[in-house]
């Protein structure tokens, strides 16, 4: 297979989860899924040696930015100037997400041992997410997307399918990269829900997940007896709709968000 890269690849570190597409047809699936219109503020994720940026730069961007952690990789971005393309050497988990003004398309081929924490604070924490396309590990994908009811169903699907539809692209074996990952990969496309479908205070939805899926094959009405002594009621739950003896894995994403306002919104804080 021919190199798709920008520019050479340097020896991939495990440390920063690099493991570089080779497979052409993959890279173009992946931009076809951005949907690039004239315009466009885009940004990419973990650049490394450039296999989706090759086919980013032609595009009708107004802006490219492209945060990569590994120094090398950020120098010959930087090297390679184009007008409206910024580079930013920094470490995605410390972006300050609230700063991006304007709808914003973000993509990456992201480095799999840090893709949930990312796609957690992306989603939540950009202000006008047009659109999102990541390539992770699977199984992450399989979360990310997963229902109610379902063994993959937990505290990071409930987050994020609160602020954006999340479905799975397609999946793809370790042969597409360079050095192989020991897993499949998915790309999933994430979409922007209307404001009024997002929760209304993110703090408390967090809260109430993290509490539950600690414990998710318990019932609800233990769970939350034990982790809020003062506040919680199994009618606080019945007036929802909920039964207290139903497990947090059972719950719908709307429940989450209206049992989280329910418990953490009025005067009796737990
Ligand atoms: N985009 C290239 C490709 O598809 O071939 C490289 C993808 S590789 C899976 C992940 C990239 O993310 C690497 O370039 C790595 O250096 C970078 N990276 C790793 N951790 C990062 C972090 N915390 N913030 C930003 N970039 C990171």
């Amino acid at each position: 297979m021919s190199d798709i890269n920008l520019f050479t690849a340097a020896r991939a570190k495990k440390s920063l989860g690099q493991h570089f597409l080779r497979d052409e047809r993959v890279v173009q699936r992946i931009v076809e899924l951005m949907r690039a219109e004239e315009g466009d503020q885009i940004m990419e994720i973990g650049p490394g040696p450039g296999a989706l940026t090759v086919l980013l730069r032609p595009l009708p961007w107004k802006r490219l930015l492209l945060l990569e952690k590994d120094d090398h990789y950020a120098a010959e971005h930087a090297a390679r100037p184009l007008p409206g393309l910024e580079v930013v050497a920094g470490d995605a988990l410390a972006y300050p997400w609230e700063s991006l003004e304007g709808p914003w398309k973000i993509a990456g081929n992201l480095p799999y041992n840090v893709a949930s924490p990312l796609i957690w604070d992306i989603v939540s924490r950009t202000p006008n997410l047009a659109r999102a396309v990541f390539m992770i590990q699977k199984e992450v994908g399989d979360r990310l997307t997963a229902k109610p009811g379902t063994k993959d169903y937990g505290a990071l699907s409930v987050w994020v399918q609160s602020f954006v539809a999340a479905r799975k692209g397609f999946v793809i074996g370790p042969a597409a990269f360079s050095p192989p990952p020991k897993v499949d990969s998915a790309v999933v496309v994430f979409e922007p829900l209307p404001e009024e479908r997002k929760p209304q205070h993110p703090e408390h939805l967090s809260r109430l997940v993290k509490i539950c899926f600690q414990q998710r094959r318990k019932q609800l009405q233990g769970i939350l007896r034990r982790a809020l002594p003062d506040s919680f009621s199994p009618e606080k739950l019945v007036s929802l709709g909920i039964d207290p003896a139903q497990r947090p894995e059972t719950l719908a994403v709307e429940q989450f968000q209206r049992l989280a306002e329910a418990l953490f919104s009025g005067k009796n804080h737990g």
